[in-house]
Formats: C-alpha cells, sequence, structure tokens
C-alpha cells in the first residue's frame, strides 16, 4: 500500500542484517545498558572486548545511521535501536517459555467451572475444563519473566488486553501498522471449523492491519471494557476494570453478546456487575451508540 511520507531510510534486507551479526548486537546491548544510551567509540570497543579498532570501526559504520546514531563525543543508540533491543529482551525471537499447565483459582465466567492456562509456541490459552469458553492471547516468552507460574494466566490476560487497546488505538500489535475495526459475526472473522455452532453469530470485533495483514480478533466485551460508560459503571459498584483479568469481561456467548440488527449493524454486549446489568449498544465500525442500565433487584 502506499505511504506517501514514509521513505525506507535502509533496505529491511540490511536491517535485519544487523541479527545476523553477533558484534553488532553486543553494541547494541552495550549502548542499551550505558548512562543515557550514549558511549564513546573506546568505552564501546571495551564493552564489546573488540582489539581491532579497524575491524571495530567497520562494525559501528554497518549501521549507516540505523538503530545507532553518531554524537559529538561518540554513538548513543537511536528510538529503533531501543525497539530492536526491547523486541529481542522480550524473547520474542530468542526464548521459548515451558511451562505445565497451570489450574486457576478462577471460575469459568459462562459455566462456573475451573478455568486453566497453557501455553505453547508463543500463544496462551486460557480454557474452561468443562465448557467450550476459551481465550488465546500472542504473549512473548520474555512476558512471563520475574512472575511465578501461577501468576503466568493473569500476566498473558493484561498482556492480551495490550493487545487489543493497541488495535483499538488504530496500531497494529506487531509491525505498529494502521488498524481498521468492523463488527462481524464470530463465524465470519476466524476459520469456519474453528467455530463451535453456539458462538457463531455472536458479534465480534476483527482488527485488520493495512501493512502487515495481522488479524485480531476479540469479543465486545474485551474490546470495550475500558470504555468510558463500562468503567464508570463498574467503578460505581466498587469493581476497578482495570484490576480485573480480561477473562472476567468475554463475552462470548448470545446471552451477553447478541445482534440487535445486521443493516445498519447494531451490536450490543452487557456487563453485569453489583446485581446491575450494563447494555452496550455499537455500530459496525465500533462507536458506542446506545449504553443503558438495567438496575437488578439488589442482588
Ligand atoms: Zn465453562
Ligand atoms: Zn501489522
Amino acid at each position: 500500500m502506499d505511504e506517501p511520507d514514509i521513505v525506507d531510510a535502509v533496505d529491511a534486507d540490511d536491517a535485519f542484517g544487523v541479527l545476523s551479526d553477533e558484534t553488532r548486537i553486543e553494541v547494541l546491548r552495550a549502548l542499551w545498558d550505558a548512562d543515557d544510551r550514549e558511549a564513546t567509540f573506546s568505552e564501546l570497543r571495551d564493552a564489546v572486548g573488540m582489539r581491532d579498532s579497524g575491524q571495530f570501526n567497520y562494525h559501528l559504520g554497518t549501521f549507516d545511521g540505523q538503530f545507532v546514531a553518531e554524537t559529538d563525543d561518540g554513538y548513543r543508540l537511536t528510538t529503533a535501536g531501543a525497539q530492536l533491543v526491547g523486541a529481542l529482551l522480550s524473547g520474542a525471537y530468542t526464548q521459548t517459555l515451558d511451562v505445565d499447565t497451570v489450574e486457576m483459582a478462577d471460575d469459568c465466567p459462562r459455566c462456573g467451572s475451573s478455568l486453566s492456562f497453557t501455553y505453547d509456541d508463543g500463544t496462551a490459552e486460557i480454557g474452561c475444563d468443562d465448557c467450550p469458553h476459551v481465550n488465546h492471547f500472542l504473549v512473548p516468552p520474555g512476558a512471563f519473566a520475574g512472575y511465578d507460574a501461577a501468576a503466568y494466566p493473569r500476566v498473558a490476560a493484561r498482556y492480551g488486553r495490550k493487545f487489543v487497546r493497541s488495535s483499538r488505538d488504530g496500531f497494529c500489535p506487531l509491525c505498529d501498522g494502521r488498524m481498521a475495526e468492523t463488527v462481524l459475526p464470530l463465524a465470519s472473522t476466524v476459520e469456519a471449523d474453528d467455530v463451535p455452532a453456539w458462538v457463531e453469530n455472536v458479534p465480534t470485533c476483527r482488527f485488520d492491519c493495512e501493512r502487515c495483514g495481522e488479524v485480531v480478533v476479540a469479543d465486545l466485551g474485551t474490546t470495550l471494557a475500558e470504555h468510558p460508560a463500562v468503567v464508570s459503571f463498574h467503578h460505581e459498584r466498587g469493581v476497578d476494570v482495570s484490576g480485573e483479568p480480561l477473562w472476567r469481561f468475554t463475552a462470548l456467548d448470545t446471552d451477553s453478546a447478541r445482534f440487535e440488527r445486521r443493516d445498519p449493524v447494531r451490536a450490543s454486549v452487557t456487563y453485569e456487575a453489583g446485581g446491575d446489568e450494563l447494555a452496550v449498544t455499537v455500530d459496525e465500525s465500533l462507536s458506542v451508540v446506545e449504553t443503558t442500565i438495567e438496575p437488578g433487584t439488589g442482588g
């Protein structure tokens, strides 16, 4: 697609070439660790442990301003360089996480049975042991560093929320490209074979990246959990939405999310707190068109 104001500063091959060279990665790490992410030539050479100045100079030259910029006193890490090191540290490219199933203390929001957490190949799954309720999130292994296995489900859920939030804000979580959102039945957002019949017609939000083609599908309950109407409804009933795990708001059944109309699209999702119910109605592009609160009977 056309991106008229953005020019390629270096070839993608050259940029990725940095990753193939251990010395260049060490330079990036040394700058990352340095005060203000700046260092002189000799500080960098010492940190990397390369004696030959000429050879080291050659390596620095290969950055060509991308990832590392020259300053009056030496070198500094650019924003792109910091993002690259950050991605390496996240473990997305270099690590795997080997973890057994974690049995969770939380109940399935659909049937009340127990939930469990599994992790495989960068994808976390939080699912019910007894019904088809399930959430999937892409989570890099490094996101779990510093937590006990018992905390993994909540870490994954927080990461999943970050993914949805980024998509809602219009940025692809993978490439920062522009995301476009559409409210569609679940059956038309994912491979038909994967969709059990009881959720086929549940409205979901599909985010499409215009640059890389990444597709993020999220249920309306999760997608709208941070909408002001939803946050204040919960806040007034003593619930802090930001402290609740993602799966509490999952709306993947026709009791909690449904199409009121298909043309034009009106889809509604309900939240429950303090015995009261909030219904939020959106149009095809996820704009909230109506909210109503149904008081409970004091429950
Ligand atoms: Zn269940
Ligand atoms: Zn993308």
